[in-house]
């Protein structure tokens, strides 16, 4: 994509190398790429790869452990690229747990466990795709997981019991970045203690019988596949404790803004897809004598949503930039925020590119309504649209906890 009214953000000299490369990389998977991995399912390898051997899958690994060392302002812009070359939401999702998992490591693993590890995901050869969380008994409650893990009585590992819902990417991993309980949640003060994060080697765990995961048949962002998984008496070696026993749920809010911006971001890119296929469209299509964009039914939804996306577009560009000067209370409210903006900017975006295309809209031959079913999926997660709601109600304008 090349339409000026996509760079009217100003970037730092950092920002614009990330742009134009990730630009020209995409421009060897055209839309008829991602639409046969969209009907056929099938996960995008050699995109990823592409971008595994451009060192891209360490954008966030320290330059020391031989990634770029580069930070969230930076991969905002990588992934809003990727979704906007036509990949949708779909492509960035492909490789987000690759580059978000680095992050906790980086912060709290043991020095052997990153140097073991780290340079391997710099360089694609080892991936962390996958992070454990939702339950079925769950759900956005997540603090009410109840997989467990216990310290085996020689003390040289836990064992892991328990069931997980929703896991993308756990086919296209070598490890999971996995949260269970340590302490049961009635023996804690507070729910969000108790619960410990474990790096476990997928491959260890299939060889110990360990493990069965199951893949869910869904209808959106379909070459990303999503898992039920099994855990029965897996044996995780004590070293692979990520951080502190207890404190893994306070690991995680640590690296939650940050990721949640760059879920922003790709909402964003995903809007300026729809937009760019909305624009063409209403272009080139004549209906009654004159193209129908000179219909201001047509013409006003398209620029009411480039108005959302690109206000969406700014706040993420903006918190990311400052991110590192903002208190952990407001980085919160704008990420929550820039979620919320940019997945329903995403939605109007796409919404107004199927209506556009009349009945092709629903043709797969114009990818428009692949970008209305990730732009429906975008309201659900990584959270809900109504839990970014409550953040902000609770958190920020101090009304009344709602559960
Ligand atoms: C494609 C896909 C990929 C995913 N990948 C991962 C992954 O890799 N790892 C992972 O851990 N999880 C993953 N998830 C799970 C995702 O994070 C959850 O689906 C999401 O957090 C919502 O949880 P839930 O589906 O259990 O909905 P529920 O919690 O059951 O909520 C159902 C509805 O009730 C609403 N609701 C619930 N409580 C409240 C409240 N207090 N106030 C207002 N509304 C409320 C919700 O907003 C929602 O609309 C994935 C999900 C999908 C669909």
């Amino acid at each position: 994509m090349t339409h000026a009214w996509r760079d009217t953000i100003s970037l730092t000299g950092e920002q614009r190398l990330v742009r134009d490369s990730i630009r020209d990389l995409c421009s060897d998977f055209d839309a008829a790429y991602w639409r046969e991995a969209d009907r056929s399912e099938t996960y995008p390898s050699e995109f990823v790869d592409a971008l595994a051997d451009h060192g891209w899958l360490g954008i966030l690994v320290p330059e020391e452990y031989g990634g770029a060392g580069m930070s969230t302002s930076e991969v905002v812009v990588m992934m809003e690229e990727i979704a906007a070359s036509g990949g949708g939401f779909s492509a960035p999702q492909a490789i987000h747990g690759g580059i978000y998992n680095s992050v906790p490591l980086v912060k709290y693993a043991s020095e052997e466990l990153k140097s073991e590890l780290l340079p391997r995901v710099a360089s694609g050869e080892a991936s962390i795709q996958s992070f454990g969380l939702t339950e079925p008994n769950a759900g956005s409650n997540s603090t009410a997981i109840e997989t467990r893990a216990e310290r085996t009585d020689d003390g040289d590992a836990y064992m892991i019991n328990g069931q997980k819902i929703w896991i993308s990417r756990v086919d296209q991993s070598d490890y999971i970045l996995l949260m269970a309980r340590t302490t049961p949640q009635e023996e804690v003060e507070k729910s969000t203690r108790g619960i410990s994060m474990f790096l476990v080697d997928l491959a260890d765990a299939y060889e110990q019988d360990g493990l069965e995961i199951e893949a869910i048949d869904k209808t959106a962002s379909g070459f990303v596949h999503s898992f039920e998984m099994w855990f029965s008496d897996l044996r995780v070696p004590a070293e692979n404790l990520i951080g502190e026993e207890g404190r893994g749920f306070y690991q995680v809010l640590d690296g939650l803004n940050e990721e949640r911006l760059v879920i922003a971001a790709e909402c964003v890119g995903l809007g300026e897809a729809a937009l760019e296929r909305a624009i063409d469209y209403a272009n080139d299509r004549e209906v009654f004598g004159r193209p129908i964009g000179a219909n201001q039914a047509i013409q006003h939804p398209i620029a009411e949503a480039y108005a959302r996306v690109l206000a969406a577009k700014q706040l993420v560009y903006a918190a990311a930039e400052e991110l590192d000067d903002t208190d952990q209370k407001d980085a919160g409210a704008r990420a929550n925020v820039a979620k919320y903006l940019a997945a329903d900017a995403a939605f109007k975006a796409a919404d107004a590119a199927v209506q556009t295309h009349g009945g092709f809209g629903v043709a797969r031959e114009y990818d428009v309504e692949r970008y209305f079913r990730e732009a429906r999926l975008t309201r659900l997660v990584p959270i809900t649209q109504q839990l970014a709601l409550n953040y902000l109600g609770e958190t920020v304008l101090g009304l009344p906890r709602s559960y």
